[in-house]
């Protein structure tokens, strides 16, 4: 068995005392030492919640009740009051460490029974030797470690552990090839041997196929799918990006018609290309922050989508009446964390579209607190549809404690029509490396095991809570600035007090003000409260431009050098993340560190002074403030109306003048032509083009170009050439230097 630190935490006040009390203490903890497992021994439970964290860490809990006081019955003893509450803490997240309890005087009929029914065992001092005690605590402690790890985790280091040697690959043979050059030494000694032995190749038939989903990896996909309420799992070693295109392969063919949020991730615009679908597309609103907001309700409405594909001038001829569409795509929380009410979408098409695909890459989480509802797509005891399969692709990376890469694809079958596991797996194959890596299958498997309850559920209850007090937090300090400016934080306007407060606060209702959105449906969409967009100041909902402003990448570049990295930035918001691994010490280092950008930019502090390595790699800033800083990008931005250019672009109507896939071909057979900027109105794009902020596609290969985008990258090209180092990425632009070193920059097109 591998060696793991996970002691046996004794929590007892005498335990450092001369007294008979601690002298016996101290000799069970000598008898479990001598049996070889590690002892932590404290004398109080210190800050009670604090302490119950430690169940994470501990193999078993041994804690004392003797105390001096006489207490008249259990019902009013602070002991056991006290004892009961540490209980209830490590209960809240964890139902099977082993806890016992250890008395001198007291017996069992001193606890109530709710405290009674959590204990493994009672144990009386001086009745047995401490090293029988210790054998009997060891024993639990050892089944419980054992029971720990999921299946395929638990393989996996037994393989590694067993010291087997491989002549199969990968050539480094358990990270031995590594030992033989300095360089290699070094990669060695940083990932340590564990991953390096527990990286093998599928050819080790005791882990199962993940291929064939066969053996341990089989029973790990079976767990997760229990665990997420799904009826199959499949784990995915290359992201929701293949995740998607898996989902989007075993249903759609060439010619086929799709119904696709406009606000996807590029992966499904790939996916578009791959198959050669013809999308339809459903588009968000969007809010002049640059926050995009839900597609409104009524676009999911059968008559509405055929509307669409009749005026599809790709779809000329179509009886629109006959389509049937092969898929919805929908963006499952997008970045800012708007969600859906599946219910209201699987009732309007079921029936009608057979698959609805639901990308929550951002929502893994969403399953195991009631604060979501029906605003993720499978949840437990939730009716399902009658003819249409549910799959919902998410990211366990990003949310979830899975590594990067770690994802999985979750199938709800229909009550008339369940899933074909082979047929799905002609498409899994098709986008799945023959040589999988190990670590991230055994990620998926760890990321899922931990979601179990009663651990998941408050994990996730924990991120919201901290989301919200970091929320109330960033108030408070706004309230002790009084008129003075300071950063908000997109939301609702009202805020629980305390605690987590109601799903229905943080619905958005038709024509609130602090969206942006417009007459939104009731009941339909809600705000995922662990995503935070901090709004900086500047720019009004309505798009209008304040005399100063304080652009958000100059905000995020600050922080960024005082160790704060957030998620995403936009014009004037940025957003950032409470994932399961957020803890308070790393909000309240960015509320700080924003504290300290207040102070700099008020006082404008000299930028050589405040940002030295981004001054380092743009030394025209150098002598600048970084008030004047914030003040010329704002101007800069103000000039060109970007915040209305950008939501304008993505609003205007976009023509399609030939299939995705087609467009794509003509890269495939260099059909193709660079085009200059200025030329582009009217040309058919073959790239997708992406500008980053805010990462979603602009326009998709077979689109054609119009004013409106092409004044957007006239604005860009201008702006990147005054400010280098705020420049935004257009993906898909491509830069060319001429002779005299000056940058020109074209989108590749389809030939004339
Ligand atoms: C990140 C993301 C993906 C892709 O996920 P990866 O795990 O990074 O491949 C897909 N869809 C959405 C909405 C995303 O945000």
């Amino acid at each position: 068995m591998l060696r793991f630190r996970f002691p046996i935490v004794i929590i007892d006040e005498d335990y450092r005392s001369e007294n008979t009390s601690g002298l016996g203490i101290r000799a069970l903890a000598d008898a479990i030492q001598k049996e070889g497992f590690e002892v932590l021994g404290v004398t109080s439970y210190g800050d009670l919640s604090q302490f119950a964290q430690q169940q994470s860490r501990a193999s078993a809990f041994i804690l004392s009740i003797d105390d001096e006081e006489f207490t008249p019955g259990p019902e009013l003893d602070p002991a056991v009051l006290n004892l009961r509450k540490f209980i209830e803490e490590i209960r809240f997240k964890n139902a099977d460490i082993p806890i016992y309890v250890y008395g001198e005087t007291r017996t069992s009929q001193h606890l109530p029974n709710d405290v009674l029914r959590e204990l493994h065992g009672f144990i009386h001092m001086f009745e047995d030797t401490p090293e029988f005690v210790a054998r009997h605590i060891i024993r639990e402690a050892k089944s419980y470690l054992d029971g720990l790890a999921p299946p395929f985790f638990k393989a996996l280091m037994d393989y590694a552990q067993d010291g087997s040697y491989s002549w199969h690959c990968p050539g480094h043979s358990g990270g031995v090839a590594f030992l033989k050059s300095p360089v290699g030494q070094m990669f060695h000694q940083f990932f340590g041997e564990n991953m390096l032995r527990a990286d093998v190749c599928n050819a080790v038939e005791e882990l199962g196929q993940l291929l064939d989903h066969t053996g341990p990896v089989a029973e790990s996909e079976k767990n997760a799918a229990r665990i997420f309420n799904a009826d199959h799992c499949f784990f995915v070693t290359n992201g929701t990006s293949t995740s998607n295109k898996m989902v989007w392969h075993h249903t759609v063919a060439p010619g086929d018609v799709v119904v696709v949020d406009r606000n996807c991730h590029k992966s499904i615009l790939h996916s578009i290309i791959m198959t050669g679908a013809v999308p339809v597309f459903m588009t968000p609103t969007r809010n002049h922050y640059g926050i995009i907001g839900p597609i409104p309700e009524s676009e999911f409405a059968p008559e509405n989508i055929r509307k669409k594909i009749a005026k599809n001038p790709l779809l000329k001829g179509v009886d629109a009446k006959k389509v049937k569409p092969r898929i919805m795509t929908l963006t499952q929380s997008t970045y800012d964390g708007v969600l859906y009410n599946t219910e209201t979408i699987k009732a309007k098409l079921d029936g009608w579209i057979d698959t609805l695909h639901f990308d929550e890459a951002w929502l893994p989480h969403a399953a195991f607190h009631t604060f979501y509802g029906s605003y993720h797509a499978m949840g437990k005891n939730r009716a399902r549809p009658k003819e249409a399969m549910v799959y919902a692709t998410q990211s366990t990376h990003k949310l979830l404690a899975g590594i990067s890469q770690a994802s999985q694809v979750l199938v709800q079958d229909a009550q008339n029509v369940k899933l074909d596991k082979h047929l799905f797996n002609e498409a899994y194959l098709m986008h799945t490396s023959t040589s999988p890596q190990y670590s991230i299958i055994a990620s998926c498997d760890v990321a899922a095991a931990m979601m179990d309850a009663p651990g998941g559920p408050a994990l996730v209850e924990e991120s919201i809570a901290e989301a919200l007090d970091f929320r109330r937090a960033m108030r408070k300090v706004e309230a002790d600035y009084g008129a003075d400016w300071w950063f908000k934080v997109w939301g609702p306007d009202k805020l629980v007090d305390e605690g987590i407060g109601k799903p229905a606060d943080w619905m958005l209702k038709a024509n609130q003000k602090w969206h942006g959105f417009g007459n939104l449906a009731s009941g339909f969409n809600m705000l995922d409260p662990i995503k935070s967009t901090v709004i900086t100041p500047g720019l009004d909902m309505s798009g209008k431009f304040a005399k100063t402003g304080i652009p958000a990448s100059i905000v995020t570049k600050f922080l960024a050098e005082h160790g704060v990295v957030v998620e995403k930035t936009g014009l004037y918001s940025f957003f950032i993340l409470f994932t399961i691994g957020i803890t308070k010490g790393r909000w309240n280092t960015l509320l700080t560190a924003l504290q300290q950008f207040k102070d700099d930019y008020d006082r404008n502090a000299p930028l050589w002074r405040i940002m030295p390595e981004f001054c380092a790699a743009h030394p025209r800033y150098e002598r600048m403030g970084l008030r004047d800083l914030c003040q010329s990008i704002h101007e800069a931005y103000a000039r060109g109306d970007i915040a209305r250019l950008t939501t304008e672009v993505y609003l205007s109507d976009l023509e399609p003048a030939m299939k995705p896939s087609d467009a794509y071909a003509h890269i495939a057979h260099r059909r193709t032509e660079r085009v200059a900027i200025d030329d582009l109105e009217g040309r058919v794009t073959t790239s997708l083009l992406t500008p980053y902020p805010p990462g979603i596609p602009l326009l998709i290969p077979g689109e054609r170009f119009n004013k409106k985008i092409v004044d957007y990258l006239k604005f860009t090209r201008e702006f990147n050439v005054k400010f280098p180092g705020f420049a935004t990425d257009v993906h898909g632009l491509v830069a060319e230097k001429d002779e005299n070193g000056k940058t020109h920059y074209y989108v590749d097109c389809v030939k004339n």
